[in-house]
């Protein structure tokens, strides 16, 4: 499995970008970066995207994927999104007035004339199968309903905790995977703001910690943080240092991972 990270980060400035993880070129996590983050030739390429939720910095690049693929691809993009994050988008954003409705435009490009995209609900708990990959999501604790998702593909398994505060039910799924490889996990606010973190369904790196005690992988992994607030990102970074986890990578946008 390939990962690519096209941004990692809880807002967006020169430096820092909004969430979307690419899987073997092909899959994204959640569209944070979408466009940013590829050229329009690889945007082309991804055939899938599954959303963690509908949080607009996890979103966001959906709408202008849809406008540089419309005309060049020849069956539709496929986004796989929980029923309240689906509905959201359907409601909320494709909705033919903040962005045209590109789940019923015909595509040119399309031979059967689909449209560019398609919304495809799943339901957390049940696996799907994206190609050779299995896919479940499991939900966690948010402000709006929230997906960790869990990718299982042959040569192991890759984790994203998706935007959460602290949360029992990810662990307990988390500890019975065998093979794996990598976990995403966040982290968004320094410790000095626990109580903004708490009200907004985050964790400071302290919250983290705490978190990470429940953590009992059964095979060797990667903690890999992303979503930090780019205003407190020196701060953020220190904090985590100061945990001397060795397990802890701080995400950067364009790190690449193969497992
Ligand atoms: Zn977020
Ligand atoms: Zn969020």
């Amino acid at each position: 499995m390939r990962l690519r990270v096209l941004g990692c980060h809880g807002g967006e400035s020169p430096t820092h970008r909004t969430t979307c993880f690419l899987v073997d070129d092909t899959l994204a996590l959640d569209a944070g970066a979408l466009t940013r983050g590829l050229t329009t030739a690889e945007q082309a390429r991804v055939d899938n995207v599954v959303l963690s939720h509908a949080h607009l910095d996890h979103i966001r690049d959906l709408p202008l994927a849809a406008d540089n693929v419309i005309g060049v691809r020849k069956k539709p993009l496929d986004i796989y999104a929980a029923d309240f994050t689906a509905t959201a988008l359907e409601k909320h954003l494709f909705n033919d007035v903040i962005w045209p409705n590109f789940t019923k435009i015909p595509n040119p490009s399309d031979p059967e004339g689909r449209p560019t995209l398609r919304i495809k609900r799943f339901k957390p708990g049940e696996p799907f199968q994206i190609g050779d990959l299995t896919i479940r999501t499991v939900p966690v604790n948010h402000p709006v309903d929230c997906q960790a998702i869990f990718v299982h593909s042959k040569r192991g398994t890759l984790v994203y905790s998706g935007d959460t505060g602290p949360t029992d039910k990810l662990w307990e799924e988390l500890n019975k995977v065998e093979d794996l490889r990598a976990f995403i996990f966040e982290v968004s606010f320094p410790n000095h703001m626990t109580k903004l973190a708490e009200v907004s369904g985050h964790l400071t790196p302290a919250m983290m910690a705490a978190e990470l005690k429940k953590f009992r992988p059964q095979s060797d992994a990667a903690v890999l943080l992303y979503h930090l607030k780019p205003t407190f990102f020196d701060v953020l970074k220190a904090q985590v240092a100061d945990l001397a986890d060795p397990r802890l990578t701080v995400l950067r946008p364009m790190d690449e991972f193969d497992f």
